[in-house]
């Protein structure tokens, strides 16, 4: 992946308070910090709930860590009559360097349409917020063997208005939804195969220099033990992580896969 600096980014869901979360940054940058990782190198994201949001940045910003942060969703509206949204302006002025737009949990539990992540990965570009755009295809449609037209699908909605500008500086999640949580890994040939295809799909709909340099993560019960073969991949440039990410020493051991 000459050119594209890998992304390592922890979705911790809705796990750990704001004491906790502090706790886990700290464990985590010492280790990192231990095993001497090189932050230019390889990115790390934490992504917290909201309420840990402050807590983190306090951290972060206070120690001089090399780590970012980010949010795990944000309102598609800007501000005003949303009871209990948050608005990205909000996440920004916090120091978020990213956002998920689109992760499947939201789409499946909250209803989230192509429409509605679209609206949120534009609502980010108005915040000076990198959306980490995810896709993916749900158990039976893997079957059915129609899953690369799925997630174009779902990246072109998801795309829609936005300008090559904006698409520049996105991240594409592919996370396979009968991967997530469930133990059940991509083979890094799986993975490959989506990611290729997207990056493809950002050449048809942008230009082959856009494609080139918008990193496209995979996503869906990476751990240490396979993170390796998966980065190995030429199209894949990352990883987003849930379960493993919660765990400071399994998360650093992965954000440190080439040793
Ligand atoms: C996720 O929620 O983005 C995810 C990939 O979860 P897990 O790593 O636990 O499968």
């Amino acid at each position: 992946t000459p050119g594209r600096t890998p992304l390592m980014a922890g979705n911790w869901k809705m796990n750990l308070d704001h004491l906790q979360a502090t706790h886990l940054v700290q464990k985590l940058d010492w280790t990192l910090r231990d095993g001497r990782h090189d932050f230019g190198a390889v990115e790390v994201a934490v992504l917290p709930p909201f309420t840990d949001l402050r807590s983190v940045q306090t951290l972060i910003d206070g120690d001089r860590l090399e780590l970012v942060f980010g949010a795990q969703d944000l309102s598609k509206h800007d501000a005003g009559a949303y009871t209990g949204e948050v608005s990205g302006a909000f996440l920004a002025k916090l120091g978020c360097t990213y956002v998920l737009a689109g992760h499947s949990e939201r789409r499946e539990y909250h209803q989230e349409s192509d429409d509605d992540v679209n609206a949120k990965v534009k609502a980010a570009y108005r915040h000076g917020l990198t959306p980490i755009f995810c896709v993916g295809e749900p158990l039976e449609v893997r079957q059915e063997g129609t899953y690369v037209e799925h997630v174009l699908t779902q990246l072109e909605a998801g795309l829609a208005d936005v300008t090559a500008e904006q698409a520049k500086a996105i991240v594409i999640a592919y996370e396979p939804v009968w991967a997530i949580g469930t133990g059940e890994v991509a083979t890094p040939q799986d993975a490959q195969e989506v990611c290729s295809a997207i990056r493809t799909k950002l050449a048809e709909l942008y230009s082959g220099d856009l494609a080139d340099a918008v990193r496209v993560l995979y996503g869906g019960s990476v751990k240490a033990g396979n993170v390796a073969a998966i980065m190995a991949q030429e199209d894949v440039d990352g990883a987003l992580v849930g379960g493993a990410s919660i765990d400071p020493a399994e998360f650093a051991s992965i954000c440190r896969y080439r040793h």
